[in-house]
């Protein structure tokens, strides 16, 4: 079996932005004048940041005070990067990282990737960790790019359930491989900082598809090699 932890890594910016940068200078150079994406994306951030100032002020709060007066655009920046998975494209972020599996048919797994995400129901931060394994067909993928196809899915309004299938699907689409596992486990802010108020409990959630679902010897490996806190109860 052949896995690896993730480590920790830096946060980039969204490929979408570094493009709208990009695009921008060439303009610039070209004399061209007509952006629409980048003009689309400038508008939009506009109104995000004229909601953030209603809803400070329907909140009881004063926007223009000094604390205050730079965080609708600040909330429309981190709600922007926080979302930015909508508009990213699988296969252009794989660039060709999809190899010949030269005949490998061992397990590959990809332990405690770090994700943050936001939930569907509260807008408020879900976090955790994804282990990620699959069973060579006649593809492998570049290690590195497991953890940016959690990204694309972690950065959109989620539900842990629906993340975990995701980034299975994704999988199952790009490699065709003979089974994929994913294992997901998760703080919701939306449980610690309200209602029920459970600081310490965690989310499990679990994707099986192929031989993975079928073969529970194959799922046991599995849970087992994904172990820590990557690992759901028993069972399962
Ligand atoms: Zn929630």
């Amino acid at each position: 079996m052949r896995y690896e932890s993730s480590r920790p890594r830096t946060t980039s910016p969204p490929s979408a932005g570094i493009e709208e940068t990009l695009d921008l200078h060439g303009a610039g150079r070209s004399s061209v004048i007509a952006l629409p994406g980048a003009a689309a994306a400038e508008a939009r951030h506009g109104r995000i940041e004229a909601l953030s100032r209603e809803m400070l002020l329907e909140l009881g709060e004063d926007p223009d005070r000094e604390g205050l007066l730079r965080t609708p655009r600040r909330v429309a920046e981190s709600l922007e990067f926080l979302t930015s998975g909508y508009g990213q494209d699988l296969r252009a972020l794989l660039n060709g990282a999809v190899f010949d599996a030269e005949g490998y048919r061992e397990m590959v797994l990809v332990r405690d990737v770090e994700f943050y995400s936001l939930c569907e129901h509260h807008l408020l931060p879900f976090f955790g960790r994804v282990s990620v394994a699959y069973l060579p067909g006649r593809k492998v993928i570049g290690l590195s790019k497991i953890p940016r196809i959690v990204d694309v899915y972690a950065r959109r309004l989620q539900l842990q359930e629906r993340l975990t299938n995701q980034v299975a699907s994704a999988l199952e689409e790009l490699l065709a491989p003979r089974g994929v596992a994913v294992t997901a486990t998760a703080f919701h802010l939306c449980m610690a900082m309200r209602g029920v108020s459970k600081q310490q409990s965690q989310t499990a959630t679990v994707a099986f598809t192929g031989d993975f679902k079928t073969d529970p010897s194959l799922r046991r490996e599995f849970l087992a090699a994904a172990g820590g806190r990557g690992a759901p109860p028993d069972g399962l």
